[in-house]
This record gives C-alpha cells, sequence and structure tokens, in this order.
C-alpha cells in the first residue's frame, strides 16, 4: 500500500492549531497522558481476551515501555495492549473520541494565553504528544492480526498512514522531539515524571527494552492502605479511571471484609459529566478481579443513581474468567453492589456533617441523579432521604432536608406541601403559594424533571403525606394567617361570589371541572388546581413533553373572593350583567399563570382588545 495523507478533522486541526503553537508550562504531563492510553489499550485487550483467549497468545502479560534513544532523539512508549487497525488510526486518532473534548472546544475564547491554560487543566490526550515532538508516530498491530500501519504526522493540516513492519502485537508512540526537548531522553527525568503521574497506573510500567526496571509502584494503589495514599496520588488515579483534569470532589476508599471480599475506590468528581444524563444512564466504574481488569461499567455494579461516581472494585470472589453472561445476576455481583450502595450513601451522609460545603456542591452537581434513587431504590429510600436537599418558600438554597421541613411544620400541618415546575424562581412566584405564605406554611419548591416521579413513588414521609400546592382539597383556613394585620381584615362573604361562581361555569360549560371560591390565593385572582384523583398540572405537563401522555385533565377553576376585580365582577353578576367573556379571559389568565399554553390565542386577544376598547 502506498501512503495515504488525510487531512484532520476540522476539530483536531483547530486543537492541535493550540497545542503545537502554545507554550506550555507543563510539557511533560504528554507522557502521561500516552501512558494512560497505553493502559487502556491494555485493559481493552485483557476485557476481550476473556471471549477470545487466542488474542493474548503467548505474551499474556500487560507491559507498557519506555524508551529512550538519545542518538535518534526520540521517545518510544510501547504496550502490548488491543492495538490500531488502519481505520481505527485514521479514526481515533485524526477525529475527536474524547466526547468532552469537542464541548471544551466551544469554551475556548480565541485568545492564546486563556486558552493555554484551560488546557493545560483538560489535557488533550494524545495530541498532547506535539507539545514535545515535532513529528509523531504511531506504529500498531492490531490484537489477532498479523498486519501491521504506521500514522505519521507533523500536527500540521494532515497526518499519513501506510504499511509498516511491527513483530508483536500492541502499539508504538514514537516521538521525534522538537530541538529544545532533550530533557525528555533523560532517564531521570522521565523517572520523575512517571513517578509523580502514573505511579498509579495499575500495569506495570518498564524503562528500557528486556527485563528493564520497572518505574511504578508493584502494589495497585487501591489495595494500599488509605493513609499511605497521598492526595496527589488519588487526585492522578482519578484523572487516569475517568479520564477527567479535575480533582475529585470527594473520595471513599475502603476493603469490604467478611462474606464477600472486595476493595473499591471511588471518586465523586468535582463537575458535572457531559453525559450525566444520557438516556442508557450507565455508571462509570471499573470492575476488577484480583488486580487483574475485567470490565468498564459491568452491568448491575452499581445502580443508574450512582452513575456520577468513578473509580474501581476489585473483587477477591469472582472468577478471572468471568465473562459479561456470568456477570448478569450474579450473586457475588448483588452482594457487591448493595454493600457498595449502603457504604456510598452512608458515607456521603457523614460528609454532610464533616465537610458541608464540599456535600452542598455534591448536590448541587449530582442532586438530581441521587433524587432518582427515592423511587428505584426502595430499600434505600431512609438513607436518600437524609441526602436530599430542597429549596423551600423559607429557604434561598437547597439546604432543607425533609426531616427538616417536617419539624418545622406548623401545628395542626398533617401534610408536606410541594410545587413542582421548570424552575425555582418562576416556582416561587406561583399563584398557588400565595394562600401558604400569608400563613406561613412553607412549601418545598421542586424543579427537577425526576422530582415529578419520586413524589408520586412516596406515600408519605414520617407519616405526613406529600401534596401538591396545585391540588384543589386543602384546608388552609384551618391555619391562622402570619401576619396580625391580614387577619384583622373583614373575611370576603363568600356566599356573595356565588352567582358569579354560577355565571363563569354556564360562560365556561365543560371546558373546567369546576369554578370555586379560592383559599389560597391571596394576591392573584385566579389559578387553576388539579381536582383530587387527576393528574397534577405540571406532572402531565411534563409526560406531554416527553409524549408519554396525550390525554388533558379538566381542572378546577379557583378565584379569590377577595380581589377587588372579582368584587367587581361579583356585583356585575349580581346586576345579571353579561360575564361571558370575563369568564373566558379569568380562565385564560389562569392558563397563563400556570405556564400552559392557551388553546386559541386569537380569541384571548380579541376578547382583551375588545375589553380594553370599552
Ligand atoms: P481518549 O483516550 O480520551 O479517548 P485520545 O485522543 O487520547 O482520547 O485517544 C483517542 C483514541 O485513540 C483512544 O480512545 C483509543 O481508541 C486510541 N488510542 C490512543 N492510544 C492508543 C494505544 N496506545 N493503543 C490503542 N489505542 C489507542
Amino acid at each position: 500500500m502506498t501512503e495515504q495523507t488525510i487531512p484532520f478533522k476540522a476539530e483536531v486541526a483547530r486543537l492541535l492549531d493550540i497545542v503545537v503553537h502554545a507554550l506550555y508550562s507543563n510539557k511533560e504531563i504528554f507522557l502521561r497522558e500516552l501512558i494512560s492510553n497505553a493502559a487502556d489499550a491494555c485493559d481493552k485487550l485483557r476485557y476481550q481476551s476473556l471471549t477470545q483467549p487466542e488474542l493474548t497468545g503467548d505474551d499474556p502479560d500487560p507491559t507498557i515501555r519506555i524508551l529512550l534513544d538519545p542518538k535518534g532523539r526520540t521517545v518510544t512508549i510501547r504496550d502490548n495492549g488491543i492495538g490500531m487497525t488502519q481505520d481505527e488510526l485514521v479514526e481515533n486518532l485524526g477525529t475527536i473520541a474524547r466526547s468532552g473534548t469537542a464541548e471544551f472546544l466551544k469554551t475556548l475564547s480565541g485568545d492564546a494565553k486563556k486558552d493555554t491554560s484551560l488546557i493545560g487543566q483538560f489535557g488533550v490526550g494524545f495530541y498532547s504528544a506535539f507539545m514535545v515532538a515535532e513529528t509523531v508516530e504511531v506504529i500498531s498491530r492490531k490484537a489477532g492480526s498479523d498486519e501491521a500501519f504506521c500514522w505519521r504526522s507533523s500536527g500540521i493540516g494532515t497526518f499519513a498512514v501506510e504499511e509498516a513492519d511491527k513483530s508483536s502485537r500492541g502499539t508504538d508512540i514514537i516521538l521525534y522531539l522538537k530541538p529544545d526537548e532533550d530533557e525528555f531522553l533523560e532517564e531521570d527525568r522521565v523517572r520523575h515524571i512517571v513517578h509523580t503521574y502514573s505511579d498509579h497506573i495499575p500495569v506495570p510500567i518498564f524503562l528500557g527494552d528486556g527485563a528493564g526496571e520497572r518505574l511504578n509502584r508493584p502494589v495497585t494503589l487501591w489495595m494500599r492502605p488509605r493513609q499511605d495514599v497521598t492526595k496527589d496520588e488519588y487526585t492522578e488515579f482519578y484523572r487516569h479511571v475517568s479520564h477527567a483534569f479535575d480533582s475529585p470532589q470527594h473520595t471513599i476508599h475502603w476493603k469490604a471484609e467478611g462474606v464477600i471480599d472486595y476493595t473499591a475506590l471511588l471518586f465523586v468528581p468535582s463537575f458535572k459529566p457531559f453525559d450525566l444524563f444520557d438516556p442508557r444512564r450507565q455508571h462509570h466504574v471499573k470492575l476488577y478481579v484480583r488486580r487483574v481488569f475485567i470490565t468498564d461499567a459491568a452491568e448491575g455494579l452499581l445502580p443508574g443513581y450512582l452513575r456520577f461516581l468513578r473509580g474501581v472494585v476489585d473483587s477477591e470472589d469472582l472468577p478471572l474468567n468471568v465473562s459479561r453472561e456470568m456477570l448478569q445476576h450474579n450473586p457475588v455481583l448483588a452482594k457487591m453492589r448493595a454493600g457498595i450502595v449502603k457504604r456510598v450513601l452512608s458515607d456521603l451522609v457523614k460528609l454532610q456533617d464533616n465537610d458541608p460545603d464540599g456535600y452542598a456542591q455534591i448536590w448541587t452537581n449530582f442532586g438530581a441523579v441521587l433524587k432518582e434513587g427515592l423511587y428505584e431504590d426502595q430499600e434505600n429510600r431512609d438513607l436518600l432521604f437524609k441526602l436530599c436537599r430542597f429549596r423551600t418558600t423559607t429557604t434561598d438554597s437547597p439546604t432543607t432536608t425533609l426531616a427538616d421541613y417536617v419539624a418545622r411544620m406548623k401545628d395542626g400541618q398533617d401534610s408536606i406541601y410541594y410545587a413542582t415546575g421548570d424552575d425555582v424562581d418562576t416556582l416561587a412566584r406561583s399563584p398557588q403559594l400565595e394562600g401558604f405564605r400569608a400563613r406561613g406554611i412553607e412549601v418545598l419548591l421542586l424543579a427537577d424533571p425526576i422530582d415529578e416521579f419520586w413524589i408520586p413513588s412516596i406515600d408519605a414521609f414520617e407519616g405526613k403525606a406529600l401534596k401538591s400546592v396545585t391540588r384543589a382539597g386543602i384546608d388552609l383556613d384551618k391555619f391562622s394567617p402570619a401576619d396580625a394585620a391580614s387577619s384583622d381584615a373583614p373575611k370576603p362573604d363568600e356566599d356573595s361570589v356565588i352567582p358569579l361562581l354560577a355565571a363563569i361555569k354556564a360562560a365556561l360549560g365543560d371546558t373546567v371541572k369546576d369554578v370555586r371560591a379560592s383559599h389560597r390565593l391571596t394576591e392573584s385572582a385566579v389559578c387553576l388546581v388539579a381536582a383530587e384523583g387527576d393528574l397534577d398540572i405540571r406532572l402531565e405537563r411534563l409526560l406531554k413533553q416527553q409524549k408519554q401522555y396525550d390525554g388533558a385533565s379538566k381542572r378546577i377553576l379557583e378565584i379569590n373572593p377577595a380581589h377587588p376585580l372579582i368584587l367587581k365582577l361579583t356585583e356585575r353578576a349580581s346586576a345579571g350583567g353579561d360575564l361571558n367573556d370575563a369568564a373566558w379571559i379569568l380562565l385564560d389568565q389562569a392558563r397563563l399563570l400556570e405556564g400552559e399554553p392557551l388553546p386559541d390565542p386569537m380569541a384571548f386577544v380579541k376578547r382583551v382588545t375588545a375589553l380594553m376598547a370599552a
């Protein structure tokens, strides 16, 4: 095959342009990135060889080597991992594989200085090789194949691919160093870099060919006692396993001994991963068996609502040749999962006291995901309730647990009141809340879509039912108003609105389920509520958006007998005046306040126009 020259995809070209031209303060991280890729390649081979043992042949032990050639001025990172086919070389090294990179590129400002520091924090994987090399050659032979290919580029515009000779499986990354980068040819410098960034890599890293000198520690990081692992070591390990560039927000490391034995090292990231709301809800914790990598994201190892965790679980009990099929419904895996979930949740409960700010950050990032556990994991609901924080009408940030709420409930209050919607600030202004506020009754403000789902799955918390403020049948009159002034105000005479209610009912017909005098309104004239037994208004809207429901429940229109407008209309109703237009405008107003679309905006505009003209 002759050499093929292929242009880089636009994003890669852009990234490379920054990498090649920017001045980096810590170029040495290129080695960390290439070693991390090499270790991943070994893991991938290990996983495939579970079902195809012939792939590893007579070279079964995963190994990474760093070869220094001061004469040729090259640094080679060699692995005997999965390798790449010709197509994979083109695909993996010519387009952006890392999902975060594209997102990251969008955040770049174009200002070289700023972008360089950003990129330093983010890391650019394979492309970081171009920080130190003027030419990079990747010679790779895929496991199971006897063909090898060479990918070559100077990082500007294009790369070339051609057939190559390679006697063993895996990948060589050969860096032809830039003139000023001789330091990376020094053994001591390389030793130091590997110690600093890659000591934790669970694949042996050797300096030189043959027996070589092992550079990373033979004891796998997670098997070391907690007190012997430094914060920096945890951070570097976290970055490797999670392909992330932040520092973990929280680290949980423990050994379980007893019925089943395993070690777990789990991290809570400090930012939201890009795929947090991917519908597959896959977790990202690697499974090892006695220090040997088995698989990423073993199904069943963690529940979907803990998918934000990163790290490893290493089992002493599973067989080494455990296959994907064996893992499904495996009792050992199920027991590990139960143990891990309990441990993680209890740990987070403690964190609330030990590091309240840290926990608050975790809740901000992952609260919406943790709440999925409320309906998914009945068994751990009590623990989850200790973790769930809510914003309420009396708090500005999500700090209230349900237990706090219950402790603050008013005398005689037997329900937990909540309002759901798209965003808390809009929610806080809902007319339905007016009566609650006036009586000093706290209401939970729930704005995550998931809230619509866990709430119906919960009958009660500490014996208190959860009730939506958009429901009819809430008797607020048994609570006295919060401020004395309004309690002295004369109560509107409800009987006086009876003719108005009748007139509105007659006008609206069966568009609404009922028209009633309201106890929940103090400032607004009208609002819509759901009848007892009907779908809650906002849940129905959400289900419609998700195309899971296409019905339309009829609502109850509540009117505020004390409102000046209603007083005026009442007078007109008693005098036998025409209330047809007014009734429809009131209903449309209530719909607008509720965020419901108007079924006939033209009619609404016509009526309002007529009214204004009059
Ligand atoms: P990332 O590792 O985050 O996916 P990179 O840009 O570092 O991003 O690498 C791109 C892809 O190239 C990897 O996902 C992998 O498929 C492939 N790759 C890189 N290095 C190797 C290697 N040593 N062996 C096999 N495949 C590799």
